[in-house]
Parts: C-alpha cells; sequence; structure tokens
C-alpha cells in the first residue's frame, strides 16, 4: 500500500518533470529554429556586409566609366556620325579627323574623372572600327599610386571576335548593349594581372562608337573579401558567373568546388532566407550567397558548430539546469506533501488505534483545513464511541434490575475471587441462589412485586457478600463465590435477612454449594453444580442450603451421559422398548398395553427411565426417544399381526418437551398413518402434572390428538395437585389414577374411600379408568367391586420386551388378548354406572357396606347355558350372597332374567 504521501509527492514529482521536459523541448526546437532563422540572418548579413563593400569599390568605377561615357556620347556629332558611316570615303576622312579631336577631349575629360576615382589600374576608350578607318581611341594604365601614362591605344581593327579569349571585354558589352563587368581574365599588357573589367558600350544615333572601359586588379576585390572573418574559422569566398574559384581560402582559382548542395541553387541571384547546409569531412558547414553588381558570386561559410555555439551553450546548460530545478521542486514537493499529509497520517494512525478499541487516543491538530473538519469529527466520533462503548460494556457486564454483575460478567468475576482466594490459602466455595415460589409470587402479587421482592434480595446478599463478586443470573437466580469458611453462618444470616426483605412480602430462599475442595472445575461448572445442589431442595418450602455432594456428581455425570449418548445408544440398541400388559377387569384379559422405554448402558449398566428421562426432557431431547419408542412399537404391532397374534392397542408416554421439540401430534400421525394401523390403536398417554402447567396449549394438543382419532389419556392422575377441574375443561378418554392410590389402599380406609369417590365420579362422567400399580389380588377384588375398568401392575405382568412377550405365547403362560371385536361390548358396559350417588351414604365411616348402602345393581351375560353377572354393585353382591348362597342356576330369579332378556319386558320379583 502506498500512502497518500508517496502518491501526491510522485504525481507531483512527474508532473514537475513532464513539465520541464515539454518546456525544454519546446524551447529547444523554438530556439534551434530562431537560431536557424538568426544564423541565415546572420550569414546573409556578412554577405550583403561584404558586397556593399565590394560594390562600394566597383561602383566608383562604375560611375567614373558611367560618367566619362555619357560625355563621349553626348558629346560626338551625331550628324557627322550618321553621314559618315554610310558616306563617301571623304565623308569618312572627316570623321576620322573628328574623332581624332574627339576622343583626345574624352581622354581629357576621363583623366579628371579617374583622378578622383580608387582603385583603377587602367582607363581606356575603343573605338569602333566600322566608325573609322584609322586606330583612335586611348589607353592609359597606372604607374604608382596615382599616376597614369598613356599607351598604344588598342587598334579596334585587329580585334577578332572569333578570339573570344583577348575579345570578349570588347564583344561582351556590345553584345549585351548595355554596360557590363567583364573578366576577371589575365591581362597580358598588364605582366600577367588578373583584372575585371567596367565597360560600356557608347552608341550615338543607333551607331556603336566605341567601347569606353575601366580595369581593376581582381586582387583588391579578393583582399576585401578575404579579409572578412566569419564566426570562428568561417570565411567568404568568391566566384565567377560560371561558378569557378576566384577566391577561395583553401581551393586553387579556376575550379569549380564539388559542394554536396543543390547546383540550381547558385541560379538564384542569393540564397535569401534558404538555410544551406552540408557535410564536409565530417564537418558540418553552413552558406549564404549573393550575387555581386560584378556578376561574380559571394560566398560565406561558416561551421554549423560554431553558428550553433549558442544552441549548444543553451543545450548544454539547459539539462543540468532543468534537472537542478526539478530537483529542487522535488524536494519541496517532498517537503510540502510531508507537511500537508502529516496531519492525514496522524490521523489515519489514530483512526487505526480506534479500530484496534484504544479510546485514549489524542489528535490536536487545529487546521481549519479539509483534514482540521475530519480531525474534529474524529474526535467526535472518538468520544460518542467512547460514550457507547462504556455504556455498552457496563450494560453487557451488568443486570439491568438489580445493578450486580450479570452471568457473563460473572465468570470473569468469579475466576478473579477464586484465585484471589486460592493464593491466600482460602477454599473458595460456589453458592447458587433461588427464590422458591417465584411463579406463585409473582402470580399472586404481579410482576413489579416480584421485582422488588428481587431487589430486596439482592441487596442482601450485596450486604453480606459484597457486590465484587456476587451476580444476578436470570429470574430470580443469583450466584456468588465466597470463602467456605463460616458460610454456614453467613447463610443464616442471609435468610434470616431475607424473612424481612420487601416489607415482609418475601419467599424462602434455597441456596446451593459447591466446594472447590470436591473437585477442582471450571467456574461455569462450578456454577452447574452449585445450581443442581439447589435444585434439589425444590419442593422445600423453608430457606436452607444443600452441599453438591458425591450422590450428585454421580447423578450430574449420569444426565451429560445420558445426553451425550443418546444418539448412540438409540443406534446401538441400548434403548430397548418394554411393554406392560393393561387388563381389563371385567375379564381379566389384556386389553391394552403401554411401552416402556429402558436404557441398558454398555458402562454403566440398566438406567432406570427416573435416571434418563428428565435428564433428556431437561435438554429438549426427549422427543427423539419417544418416536423412537413409537416406531418401535408400530414394529411389534405388525410382527405381532404377522404371526396372526391378537393386536391390542398400545399407549405412548409423552413428555412436556415433545411438544417444544416439534409438532408431534402431526409426526405421530404422520408415522401412525404410513404404518397402516388405525389411529386408534395407538394411545398417547399424558401426566397430569404437565397438563396443569401449560394448560391452555395442553388441551389444545389434546383435543387436536383426539380429533385426530388418537385416544389420549391422563397419566398419574391425582398425583399431583392438579385440581378436578381439568375433568371439565379438558376432555380424555379415560383417567390413569396413579399408583399412590394404591399405596394409600394399603394405609387405611380413607384410601378406599377417596378412590372409590373419584372412581364413581369417572364412571358419572363417562369416562374410562385404570389404575396402576396395581401388585395384590386384594387390590385387584377392590378395584373390579368399585367399577375400575382397566388393571395395570406386577399383579399381572412387570413391563417385559417384545422376546419374553414371544416366549410367554410359546410356553402358554401368556395373559391371553381379549377379543378386540368384544372391546367395545366390554367398554359399554364399563360404562354402566352402577352406582346411585344420591343413595350414598356415610353416616358410618367404620363401614365400607355402608357406602355400597345403595340399590343392589348387576349386569348378567346371558349364555345358552349358563347365565355370569359380570358386574355388580355391593348391594346386589350381598343380596346374592344372602339369598342365592346356593343352586342359583334353577331358581326362578334366573329364569326373570332370560324372560326379561328374551321379550325385554320387566320384571318384579
Ligand atoms: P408411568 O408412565 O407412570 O409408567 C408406569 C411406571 O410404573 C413404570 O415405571 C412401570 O414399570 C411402573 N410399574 C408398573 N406396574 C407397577 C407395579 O405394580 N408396581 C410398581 N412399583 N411399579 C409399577 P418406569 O418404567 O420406571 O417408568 C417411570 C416413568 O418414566 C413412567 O411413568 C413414565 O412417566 C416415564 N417413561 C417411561 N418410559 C417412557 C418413554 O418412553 N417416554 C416418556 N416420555 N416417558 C417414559
Ligand atoms: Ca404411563
Ligand atoms: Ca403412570
Amino acid at each position: 500500500m502506498h500512502s497518500i504521501r508517496f502518491k501526491t509527492t510522485a504525481i507531483t514529482i512527474a508532473e514537475i518533470l513532464t513539465a520541464i521536459l515539454c518546456v525544454f523541448l519546446a524551447s529547444f526546437t523554438i530556439i534551434q529554429g530562431e537560431i536557424d532563422r538568426r544564423s541565415v540572418e546572420i550569414m546573409g548579413l556578412i554577405a550583403k556586409d561584404t558586397k556593399k563593400s565590394v560594390e562600394k569599390y566597383t561602383e566608383d568605377i562604375e560611375r567614373s566609366v558611367e560618367l566619362a561615357s555619357s560625355l563621349a556620347s553626348d558629346s560626338i556629332d551625331g550628324v557627322l556620325l550618321v553621314t559618315a558611316y554610310n558616306g563617301t570615303p571623304d565623308q569618312k576622312a572627316r570623321l576620322d579627323d573628328y574623332l581624332a579631336t574627339y576622343t583626345a577631349t574624352i581622354q581629357e575629360e576621363f583623366a579628371t574623372v579617374v583622378g578622383q576615382t580608387r582603385g583603377a589600374i587602367t582607363y581606356y576608350y575603343c573605338i569602333n572600327p566600322d566608325v573609322s578607318t584609322r586606330e583612335h581611341g586611348f589607353f592609359y594604365s597606372r604607374v604608382g599610386r596615382v599616376g597614369y601614362d598613356m599607351r598604344e591605344p588598342i587598334d579596334a581593327r585587329e580585334l577578332d571576335p572569333a578570339d573570344t579569349a583577348h575579345t570578349t571585354w570588347y564583344y561582351t558589352p556590345i553584345r549585351r548593349g548595355r554596360p557590363s563587368w567583364v573578366g576577371p581574365y589575365t591581362a597580358h599588357f598588364l605582366n600577367e594581372m588578373v583584372i575585371d573589367s567596367y565597360l560600356v558600350p557608347i552608341y550615338k544615333s543607333g551607331i556603336l562608337v566605341g567601347v569606353l572601359g575601366m580595369d581593376i586588379p581582381l586582387e583588391t576585390l579578393v583582399s576585401l573579401v578575404s579579409s572578412i572573418e566569419v564566426y570562428d574559422s568561417g570565411y567568404a569566398c568568391l566566384l565567377d558567373e560560371e561558378g569557378r574559384v576566384l577566391y577561395h581560402p583553401s581551393m586553387k582559382t579556376g575550379i569549380v568546388p564539388d559542394l554536396p548542395v543543390d547546383k540550381a541553387l547558385f541560379d538564384q541571384p542569393d540564397s535569401g532566407n534558404a538555410l544551406i547546409r552540408y557535410k564536409v569531412d565530417g564537418q558540418e558547414r553552413q552558406l549564404s550567397f549573393i550575387t555581386l553588381s560584378t556578376g561574380m558570386k559571394l560566398v560565406i561559410v561558416a561551421p554549423t558548430s560554431e553558428v550553433n555555439a549558442a544552441v549548444r551553450r543553451l543545450v548544454t546548460t539547459i539539462p543540468p539546469m532543468a534537472v537542478g530545478v526539478a530537483g529542487f521542486f522535488a524536494l519541496l514537493t517532498l517537503l510540502l506533501m510531508r507537511y500537508i499529509t502529516r496531519p492525514l497520517q496522524r490521523l489515519t494512525a489514530a483512526s487505526q488505534r480506534l479500530a484496534a478499541a484504544d479510546y485514549e487516543v489524542e489528535l490536536n491538530y487545529k487546521g481549519q483545513d479539509e483534514v482540521g473538519a475530519l480531525t474534529a469529527s474524529f474526535t467526535t466520533m472518538r468520544d460518542q464511541l467512547k460514550t457507547h462503548i462504556d455504556d455498552l460494556n457496563t450494560r453487557i457486564i451488568t443486570d439491568d434490575m438489580t445493578g450486580l454483575a450479570n452471568q457473563r460478567h460473572f465468570f470473569t468475576l468469579a475466576i478473579n475471587e477464586r484465585d484471589r482466594l486460592l493464593s491466600q490459602g482460602k477454599l473458595p466455595v460456589m453458592v447458587y441462589f433461588n427464590l422458591m415460589g417465584m411463579k406463585h409470587f409473582n402470580r399472586q402479587f404481579g410482576f413489579d412485586e416480584g421485582d422488588r421482592l428481587i431487589c430486596a434480595v439482592a441487596e442482601v446478599l450485596a450486604n453480606e457478600f459484597g457486590v465484587g463478586h456476587l451476580a444476578r443470573f436470570s429470574q430470580d437466580h443469583f450466584a456468588v463465590v465466597t470463602e467456605e469458611e463460616g458460610l454456614d453462618e453467613r447463610l443464616e444470616r442471609v435468610f434470616e435477612a431475607c424473612k424481612s426483605a420487601n416489607g415482609g412480602r418475601n419467599l424462602p430462599v434455597s441456596a446451593g454449594i459447591y466446594r472447590n475442595s470436591t473437585e477442582e472445575v471450571s467456574v461455569s461448572v462450578a456454577c452447574d453444580r452449585a445450581k443442581y445442589a439447589c435444585d434439589t431442595r425444590r419442593g422445600s418450602y423453608v430457606s436452607g442450603f444443600c452441599y453438591f455432594d458425591l450422590a450428585m456428581h454421580r447423578r450430574v455425570e449420569l444426565i451429560r451421559h445420558v445426553i451425550d449418548h443418546l444418539d448412540q445408544a438409540i443406534e446401538e440398541g441400548w434403548v430397548k422398548v418394554y411393554y406392560q400388559p393393561i387388563v381389563r377387569a371385567m375379564n381379566g384379559r389384556v386389553c391394552d398395553e403401554e411401552a416402556l422405554s429402558r436404557w441398558i448402558d454398555p458402562e454403566r449398566g440398566f438406567l432406570s427411565p427416573a435416571d434418563f428421562i428428565p435428564a433428556l426432557e431437561d435438554a429438549g431431547l426427549i422427543y427423539k426417544l419417544d418416536l423412537y419408542v413409537l416406531d418401535k412399537i408400530l414394529e411389534k404391532m405388525r410382527l405381532q399381526a404377522s404371526y396372526g397374534l391378537t393386536v391390542v392397542p398400545h399407549s405412548v408416554n409423552l413428555s412436556r418437551s415433545d411438544f417444544d421439540a416439534l409438532d408431534i401430534v402431526e409426526e405421530i400421525r404422520r408415522r401412525v398413518d404410513a404404518s397402516g394401523f388405525s389411529r386408534d390403536m395407538i394411545t398417547i398417554e399424558i401426566t397430569e402434572s404437565i397438563i396443569g402447567r401449560d394448560f391452555e396449549f395442553m388441551k389444545e394438543q389434546v383435543e387436536r390428538f383426539r380429533s385426530l382419532g388418537f385416544p389420549v389419556w391422563m397419566d398419574d392422575f391425582g398425583s399431583g395437585y392438579s385440581s378436578l377441574d381439568f375433568l371439565q375443561l379438558i376432555e380424555f378418554d379415560l383417567l390413569k389414577f396413579d399408583m399412590s392410590f394404591m399405596r394409600r389402599l394399603d394405609e387405611g380406609e380413607n384410601g378406599k374411600i377417596i378412590l372409590t369417590e373419584l372412581m364413581q365420579m369417572a364412571t358419572a362422567l363417562g369416562v374410562d379408568t385404570i389404575c396402576e400399580g396395581v401388585e395384590t389380588q386384594e387390590q385387584v377384588r377392590f378395584l373390579q367391586k368399585i367399577g375400575c375398568s382397566k388393571l395395570q401392575g406386577y399383579y399381572y405382568c412387570k413391563p417385559i420386551p417384545l422376546s419374553e412377550i414371544v416366549e410367554r405365547h410359546r410356553t402358554g403362560i401368556q395373559i391371553g388378548y381379549e377379543n378386540p371385536d368384544e372391546a367395545d361390548y366390554f367398554e359399554a358396559i364399563g360404562k354402566v354406572n352402577l352406582y346411585d350417588l344420591g343413595a350414598v351414604a356415610v353416616d358410618d365411616q367404620d363401614s365400607l357396606l355402608n357406602i355400597f348402602n345403595t340399590l343392589p345393581m348387576g349386569i348378567a351375560e346371558v349364555r345358552e347355558e349358563s347365565i355370569a353377572f359380570i358386574r355388580s354393585n355391593e348391594s346386589f353382591r350381598d343380596f346374592m350372597g344372602r339369598y342365592f348362597a346356593s343352586d342359583l342356576d334353577d331358581s326362578d330369579f334366573i329364569a326373570h332374567i332370560r324372560n326379561c332378556g328374551e321379550d325385554g319386558g320387566r320384571a318384579v320379583f
């Protein structure tokens, strides 16, 4: 990750460098162009300057010659000339004479002019041979610096036009018809001097009179050119009209220099603005030229490097300068960025610390820019976050209602306190408190009052133990870690103080204690164990405490074991289903079977349902077991049917948590329907205690089962405190009287009275009845007597596995199943009320017979041969015993019964 500082710095530096490079390139191009232009200009200027000085010299010559020539043409007698030209010899002779004087005059005048002209070495006038018969004209050449000597004039008649080498001076101006510079050429008459001549052809009346001229030494021109300085090593040179060298510092005269440039260029009068570059011997050069009035070309040459020296200087100085400038700006940028981004970096660092939960992080940037605003927002955010977090932390660790630590925080506090006590050589204990009957208290006094009571108890506990390691768990549960020594007295003090707490409106307190010395366990386990000990006091209605002991320890371990191994137990068949027959009181045959589970543990041996059922209920896992039991029942019924054995309805026990875990009604319906057995073959047993706990919900579930066609029995009827109102509000198919009734039967008459009353009431309501826990024949007789329709207990059979049922059938010691087709018949008979409740008299508590002091009633089953009283009340049996002790079959009484049975009438006997 690159920092903003790095990025901005890099970008800025890149920009600076690019800008500098662009400026450099642009300026370099502009400068180069400008330098080129300037160099052309300078070269041109040099050429022009040289031309000027050269031409100042030649113009003097020209002016002198032209002055003389105008004189020569003006002063000649035109008439004579014209006349003589085509005239007679006489006339021509006259012209000759005239010409002699005429040329003499011109010479005089010309001499005056030449005297004022610098640099001429000759002046002359050669008369056209066509206008004269003899030699005329003059020829003067210089002697010394100023004087001129007359020399033999040139005889024009000897000039052969074919001999161009010697006559060009004469014929060139004539051919051109205007004043002309001719040369350079070597003059034999001037000691082979190389000269240039300026010549003017003189005309009068269209007739060529002659050629007037003046010569100058080429040397003089060359000296003007050679002295020119062009940069350091450049030079000027002179070419003739044909491009031959006239002067060059290093070339011979006369040769045409072979330059690698366009030759046509030299056809132009000058190089103008053209930049002419070429390369010779690896050196780049640049030239410029101009044509002099003499027709010569003046050429200025200079090495490009010298011309461009300025550019070179620029080129060599600019880059280091640019680098310097760039470096400077880069440094400046770096510093600026550092300055600008430092607060941003601090902000970043601070944010990271804040993210790492450092709420004390400080930022002191006071700038008014965006970072300043950001810093201000950051500080506000930090403060708010700090407040929220503090608030949250407090909430997370405290219990709103009492202000004590909550369960979560308690674990930390408890660990610290335990370690502190241990380090001081003291024994720590975990104490768990629970108020007894809180639910009832809330129902009676309302939740607000309940809350007040909890707060009051919290205060009592805080006073006794301090708040540092005391916590309220959910509802009315508290826990504290304290020292073992003197604990009993402290608890007594707490119980005592609680008695007067909340203005006396309070509840007894139970405490469970876990000693660290029992086994060193984690705080949460210690807590669980203290709670377990506390829970064992359930049902007790006075304050007290209980230590977690070895038995509880085993129990807790067993619970853990059961929960951890349920799936394995089902899968591997540790869980077995036993069946206990239910016998119809009227015929002593099996009319139902109840499925009861057994856990035969490979490690721990036989576990009683009392061990594993509550553990699975608490863990919400009992549904797995109950559905397994149902599946086993269905399997058994299928098997029995396949062997042709009678199949009676089977009952399955359900627990409250079955209804929480899933829609157990629907699940059972699905499985039973899938099995193909009719729904009334599966009976649902629901204990009275769970109905009372959640009445409305359970009522609905019972109704759902019944409307689907499942018989529902109320199990353990009469074991708890449930009121008899239930029976009016929920309809059950049967009441199963709890086995405690059997125990009470043996204890005395009261048990019998109560059971008899309840039985009569059930019969009156049309509800079937069972008594479970039937162990003796007396109990059977009594129950038959009071009209209990079904019986279940060890008297008949213990719960046994399927294998044993099969075995009993094989050996023929089975009780025998009732014919299912007769079940309705027996059921109907069972429901006939043989008791006239209104006639019940309880005057004599000691005599049971008084209770049955009712109209004698009995039901007789009449067959072909015999007749049997299958149901009867006590009065009836008393009556029968008294009057038909012997020989009932032949009596009139029986004959009457048969008659009534046949014609449906009544008989008074
Ligand atoms: P429960 O439904 O009231 O079952 C009757 C209990 O009384 C059974 O105990 C049975 O063995 C016992 N018993 C039967 N006849 C006699 C007798 O003549 N004398 C004595 N002393 N006892 C007799 P068990 O099998 O130990 O079951 C105890 C309780 O566990 C059951 O009471 C039932 O509430 C529960 N339970 C058993 N199996 C299951 C099950 O598969 N699912 C559920 N949810 N609960 C079950
Ligand atoms: Ca039961
Ligand atoms: Ca029961």
